[in-house]
């Protein structure tokens, strides 16, 4: 199949737009970004008269149902319809799609909105600009096309800005960020509330994971490199999700010295989804190195091994691109 690269977001939305009924796809491990921006269109389009249903690979946190009123995901549940099209969203790669990977890749009329540079176009059809958050993909198209924001459609979309930029403290953070969430807080997004579902509320049980993790942070490389890790019996003996891990690589990046932070998961037995952070340091090139991608400040990837070999190899690639 030839994959088309659009860079004029305009001919996208028409194109993308020509369609009545959507399969939306977040990636594996949904963070807000992919949830905000699949349920923002998902929104936009059933405003429009159009059909779209939100599918994931994995079960979503419920903190995005407290932010998210008009909210509705299918989770790790098989398709059983056909749909006009069938669109990636924030998926960088298609992997990424878990267990809709094969089915995605079986279909003809494909289409991907993301904003990973290491993504070169998964679908028939790309949208891939390289932005501070997929939202802001999301809400350009919804621009290019005339197309009015309600409340709820804005609110789903500042998640995703919100969390791909770490509530705006993130190096991604730049003037059309703070733009595009300006226009977005004109709909009257809460975004006290947003925030406070995003980024602060949680159980007592990640509470208790939180605090075990952090009370064994590693540090190698001279302390430039600060490695957590959650193994799944960890995660079992505090009754968490895996989903409860999102945020804890944040609290080790400001550790006095640190450059780099991983902060590894263990996803399936021996896998362990590492999410890596870098502070003036490309960590896109770690991740890419073991078939993950992102971003240069922010990336991830899961490899497979006795944990103490997994952080043996991340150190030694970690090394490699700080020299
Ligand atoms: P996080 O650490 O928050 O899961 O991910 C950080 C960034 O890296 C996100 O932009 C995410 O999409 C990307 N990322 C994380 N894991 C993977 C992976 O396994 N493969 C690819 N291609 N990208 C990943
Ligand atoms: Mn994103």
């Amino acid at each position: 199949m030839a994959n088309k690269r659009y860079d004029d977001i305009k001919q996208f939305a028409d194109l993308l737009l020509s369609n009545g009924s959507y399969a939306l796809f977040c990636h594996i491990h949904p963070d807000g970004d992919s949830i905000g921006s699949a349920v923002g269109l998902q929104l936009m389009l059933k405003s429009i008269g159009k059909h779209a249903d939100v599918y994931c690979s994995d079960s979503v946190d419920e903190k995005y149902s407290n932010i998210l009123s008009d909210f509705n995901m299918i989770s790790a549940k098989d398709i059983d319809r056909e749909y006009d099209c069938y669109v990636a969203i924030d998926v960088s790669s298609t992997d990424r799609l878990g267990k809709y990977e094969n089915g995605f890749l079986s279909k003809e009329n494909t289409f991907c909105i993301d904003h990973h540079q290491t993504n070169l176009g998964i679908a028939k059809y790309n949208y891939i600009k390289d932005c501070s958050a997929n939202a802001e993909n999301v809400l350009e198209l919804f621009k290019a096309k005339n197309l009015p924001l309600d409340k709820n459609i804005a609110t789903a979309l500042y998640l995703g800005l919100c969390t791909d930029t770490g509530n705006f403290t993130h190096s991604n953070t730049n003037p059309e960020t703070m733009e595009h969430a300006a226009e977005l807080l004109r709909q009257g997004v809460d975004c006290q509330a947003v925030n406070f579902y995003a980024f602060s509320a949680q159980s007592r049980n990640r509470a208790k994971l939180y605090g075990q993790t952090m009370s064994k942070i590693e540090y190698y490389l001279d302390g430039k490199l600060a490695v957590i890790a959650v193994s799944a019996e960890a995660l079992k003996n505090c009754g968490c999700e895996k989903s409860d891990t999102s945020g804890f690589i944040d609290f080790i990046m400001g550790i006095n010295g640190v450059k780099v932070g991983a902060c590894l998961m263990e996803s399936s037995l021996n896998c362990w989804k590492v999410s890596l952070r870098g502070k003036g340091v490309n960590v896109c090139n770690v991740a890419t190195e073991y078939g993950g991608g992102g971003h240069i400040a922010a990336a991830g990837c899961t490899i497979c091994g006795f944990l103490y070999d997994v952080i043996e190899k991340l150190v030694k690639s970690v090394k490699e691109v700080m020299d």
